[in-house]
């Protein structure tokens, strides 16, 4: 058979990516891949209109979603794949994520004010296209607004050059306007994801900025113990010796491997879907995937 490829891990307009579902599948049927797993922050709200083009298009789809939890000093990402849409706990785990960001993101836009730029709260929702109703006239749903949206903003009227200087600058840890969210601990997150019905995956392990590999595994054992079912081994943050490094892991510890991108279209502009670091992600990751969700619904 021959090899073909596929991504689990990309961002879609229901967060803070820049292309809508539909449009990330039509990208995804251009790089010839033949499955996807949608992976929008703290919400699924993207992966209806994407199952559905998927399904158009011949290739293969998985629901997921990407939670950050609490974690210092680095951030730590958890995936979720094969949640189902239906679950009460699901809908709870996005309405408390989604409340976090409320929480956060009119502090940042204050001190940003205070920092004499001018940018508005409301902007920022128009940013990131929150939908003011429904098509057939019903509560719009709520969408998480992130960082990348400020970004954005603060790009178009030339308070930095780029979106990497607006973090640098204002919105990552150390930057003039600063917030952090409200977040789960890990042991909840992973806890609602198994409660939702899905497979739980460390993203990026990178990420957690650990300061050797014994504490990298104390971290990744504990999340075993709670049931953690996978860990991205193939991202856009990880060199060659990092994707060795986690497919040891992988087998030590009986995980699946995942491997996406992190495409948010235009807010990362150095991205393509399909492709991480110049690595592509094979077919099996898809299916071991699917196997381990399937194996978990019977269960
Ligand atoms: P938020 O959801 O608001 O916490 O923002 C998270 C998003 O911001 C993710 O898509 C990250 O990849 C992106 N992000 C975080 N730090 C940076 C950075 N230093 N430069 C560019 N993007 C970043
Ligand atoms: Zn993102
Ligand atoms: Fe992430
Ligand atoms: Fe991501």
């Amino acid at each position: 058979m021959t090899q073909t490829y596929v991504d689990l891990h990309c961002h879609s307009t229901a967060s803070d990516g820049t292309l809508p579902p539909a449009e990330v599948v039509r990208l995804a049927a251009l790089r010839e891949l033949t499955g996807l797993a949608l992976t929008d922050h703290d919400t699924i709200n993207g992966v209806a209109e994407a199952a559905a083009a998927a399904r158009s298009a011949g290739i293969d789809f998985i629901t997921g979603i990407e939670i950050s939890a609490e974690y210092a000093p680095g951030t730590m990402h958890i995936l979720g794949y094969g949640v189902n849409p239906e679950s009460t706990v699901l809908r709870d785990l996005t309405a408390t994520l989604l409340g976090g960001r409320d929480d956060r993101n009119p502090r940042i836009i204050a001190r940003l004010q205070e920092l004499n730029v001018a940018i508005t709260m409301e902007e920022v929702e128009i940013e990131a296209k929150v939908p003011v109703a429904t098509a057939d006239g019903g509560e719009p749903k709520r969408k998480p607004i992130g960082r990348p949206h400020i970004a954005a903003i603060l790009l178009r009227k030339g308070y930095v050059n780029s979106i990497k200087q607006a973090f640098d600058k204002y919105l990552a840890p150390g930057g003039l306007a600063y917030f952090d969210k409200e977040r789960l601990s890990p042991h909840t997150a992973l806890q609602m994801i198994h409660d939702s019905g899905g497979i739980s995956v460390l993203a990026h392990p990178v990420q957690l900025k650990y300061t050797n590999d014994a504490q990298l595994e104390t971290v990744l054992k504990d999340l075993v113990d709670h049931g953690l079912g996978g860990i991205e081994v193939i991202h856009s943050d990880h060199d060659q010796k990092l994707v060795e490094q986690y497919t040891g892991l992988a087998k030590r510890y009986d995980l699946v491997t995942t491997g996406g991108s992190d495409f948010h279209g235009t807010n990362k502009k150095d991205i393509d879907l399909g492709t991480a670091r110049g690595r592509r992600i094979p077919r099996a990751f898809f299916d071991g995937l699917k196997e381990a969700i399937a194996e978990r619904c019977t269960a």
